[in-house]
């Protein structure tokens, strides 16, 4: 491999692109309108145009974009996440034109793409699944049945959802009729497919995940586990590694049972199987990412290797040079998704010029950075900025470099997550290890939001009547 597009933008091509420059590969870039100047396209070793900003006209022209490949002589398509990345109908395209994807097989991908086929695919290995219905629903009777059986609250979920969309809590037996429906005509809109099933409502989970690699010759490896309990509609903010409550043995139980999820699906490449997993450290497979992870930096941190150049080899058809007794944790990793969002206004997205932005840096401090001061931050994208990951020698350690990266990092011009994360690596819930998935609805409460933003809001009045007092004087007296 020589020459790989990178079919994305922001902050995950750039980081690829280090990788691919490191290994002696050129990257080609592309971008659409919104994106002339972006620093992914700076990045590049050559940059290709790919249409206005929407990114249905963009990003997700799968034709355009391996025509654009095929032109320049591209051996290789990253998809990075999101976008085209667990795409079996681009995956199939790509295949066929001759040029190799990084990442699993188109059937790999379309097993893992429907939570339903997954949880399907599974079932041979034993791995513990939420209760909830087999199949997609087709009739709301035999759900209802269902739903009384396992025990109100369900959650109706959307086969093909991702990314936090497409699920609906029911509390009650009389709401469920309508809610499928909601749940039918929202999937079918989101994602072009209207199946979806039902699943218990676990009640206080934690969001683990591991990661996996598996070459192209029969060695699949876990590289243990993320906690991602942090999250806000459903999607995470602040991941680490490793969880702070997993027991070694489990630890092994349930790397194990994320192996066999991705050998039931013939698995090539970096993957995440995700668990919830409840009070009693029992686990249950939730869904397979056939991709690299927004928070796969965690990983690199604390085994030491670098993901998309794992990625990279497998496609190439390399072995894994190293076997699960190699891979050891060393220390503690966290990461901060910084967003461009107001945390004080429910998570809104906070689209403007960033008119300063300096990032952090320092020994185990490491920023994947999409964004540079001056820009402005285009609406029609995931508003993620940057990842923030710092290193540590343990979870203390790292949580105290966090909160020290938190106060170097200066963004001006819009909201960002940051002030959230210093509140998270504060919190004694945190701190302790001893929260779920609530984490954010239950601790980021008005009250909670007004005693930080206090002090600011103070200093702000403080300043804003200095600035009356002084134009009053000038009125007064010229
Ligand atoms: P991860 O699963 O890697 O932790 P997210 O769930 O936040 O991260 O998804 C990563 C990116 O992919 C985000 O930009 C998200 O908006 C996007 N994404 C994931 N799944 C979908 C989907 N089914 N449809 C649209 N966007 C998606
Ligand atoms: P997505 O494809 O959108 O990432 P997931 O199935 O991975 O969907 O779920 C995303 C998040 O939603 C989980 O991390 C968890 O917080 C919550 N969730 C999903 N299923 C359940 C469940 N059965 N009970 C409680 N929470 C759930
Ligand atoms: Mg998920």
């Amino acid at each position: 491999m020589k020459k790989v597009l990178v079919a994305n933008r922001g902050e995950i091509a750039v980081r690829i692109m280090k990788t691919l420059r490191i290994m002696g590969i050129k990257s080609v870039a592309i971008y659409s309108e919104a994106d002339k100047n972006a620093l992914h396209v700076k990045y590049a070793d050559e940059a290709h145009y790919v249409g206005p900003a929407p990114s249905a006209q963009s990003y997700l022209n799968q034709d355009l974009i391996i025509e654009i490949a095929k032109k320049n002589n591209v051996d290789g398509i990253h998809p990075g996440y999101g976008f085209l990345s667990e795409n079996p109908v681009f995956a199939k395209k790509v295949e066929s034109s001759g040029i190799k994807l990084i990442g699993p097989s188109a059937k790999s991908m379309e097993i893992m793409g429907s939570k339903l086929g997954a949880k399907d695919a599974v079932r041979k290995f034993n791995i513990p699944m939420v209760p909830g219905t087999p199949d997609a629903i087709s009739d709301t009777a035999t759900a209802l049945e269902i739903a009384e059986k396992i025990g109100f609250p369900v959650l109706v979920k959307a086969s093909a959802g991702g990314g936090g969309k497409g699920m609906r809590t029911v509390y009650d037996a009389s709401e469920l009729k309508d809610q499928i429906q909601l749940a039918i005509n929202e999937a079918t809109s989101a994602f072009g497919v209207g199946s979806v099933f039902l699943e218990k409502y676990i009640a206080s989970p934690k969001h683990i995940e591991v990661q996996i690699l598996a070459d192209q010759h029969g060695n699949t490896l876990y590289l243990f586990e993320r906690e991602c309990s942090v999250q806000r509609r459903h999607q995470k903010v602040v991941e680490e590694a490793p969880s702070a409550v997993l027991t070694p043995e489990i630890r092994k139980s349930i790397g194990e049972a994320a192996v066999n999820v991705a050998r039931s699906c013939n698995y090539e490449g970096a993957g995440t199987v995700e668990f919830l997993v409840d009070n009693n450290l029992n686990y249950y497979f939730l869904e397979m990412n056939t991709r690299l992870q927004v928070e796969h930096p965690v990983t690199e941190c604390i085994t030491g290797l670098d993901l998309v150049e794992q990625q990279v080899k497998i496609a190439r058809g390399e072995p894994l040079t190293f076997r699960q007794e190699d891979l050891k944790i060393n220390g503690h990793a966290i990461e901060l998704r910084v967003y461009a969002e107001d945390p004080e206004d429910n998570f809104m997205p906070s689209i403007n010029q960033l008119a300063r932005y300096k990032i952090p840096s320092g020994n185990g401090i490491r920023v994947d950075n999409g964004i540079e001061e001056g820009m402005q931050v285009p609406i029609h994208y995931d508003p993620m900025l940057a990842k923030l990951v710092v290193h540590g020698t343990d979870r203390n350690d790292a949580i105290e470099k966090m909160k020290y990266a938190i106060g170097q990092y200066d963004i001006e011009g819009i909201a960002s997550t940051l002030n959230f994360g210093a509140f998270v690596m504060n919190h004694p819930d945190f701190i302790s290890g001893n929260f779920d998935t609530h984490f954010v609805p239950k601790n980021w409460t008005h009250t909670e939001k007004e005693r930080l933003f206090k002090h600011e809001s103070t200093l702000a009045a403080h300043i804003a009547r200095y600035i009356f007092e002084k134009e009053e004087k000038k009125l007064i007296v010229p």
